[in-house]
């Protein structure tokens, strides 16, 4: 039988050691990662509180505040759920995208 390894702790000493990734080094405006969504966020605005948590969760930082109610910006919104899942009144509904 083999042994099992015991992890290692991975300790990058300067920039030189860690491995090569993709980075974006320009704006991510043209990167419009909305087509990657296969559900969507869906505001009931009527049970909105205006609490602004969805604003201030949203990786993405796609959701705005226009009048003082969130708007989702579908061309980045990549439909991760968060928003839904932090809404205190659980007003956002996670839908299935229309294709
Ligand atoms: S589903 Fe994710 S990416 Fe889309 S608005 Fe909510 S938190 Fe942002
Ligand atoms: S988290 Fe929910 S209640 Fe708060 S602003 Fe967003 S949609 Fe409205």
């Amino acid at each position: 039988m083999r042994k099992k390894k015991r992890a290692q702790k991975i300790v990058f000493k300067s920039e030189k050691d860690v491995p090569l990734m993709a980075m974006s080094t320009g704006t991510m405006l043209h990167n419009k990662t909305g087509a990657w969504r296969n559900i969507k966020p869906v505001i009931d605005l009527d049970n909105c509180i205006q609490c602004g948590i969805c604003w201030k969760f949203c990786p993405d930082v796609c959701i705005f505040v226009e009048d003082e109610l969130p708007v989702i910006d579908y061309d980045y919104c990549k439909g991760c759920g968060i928003c839904a899942e932090e809404c205190p009144t659980k007003c956002i509904a996670m839908v299935e995208e229309e294709k």
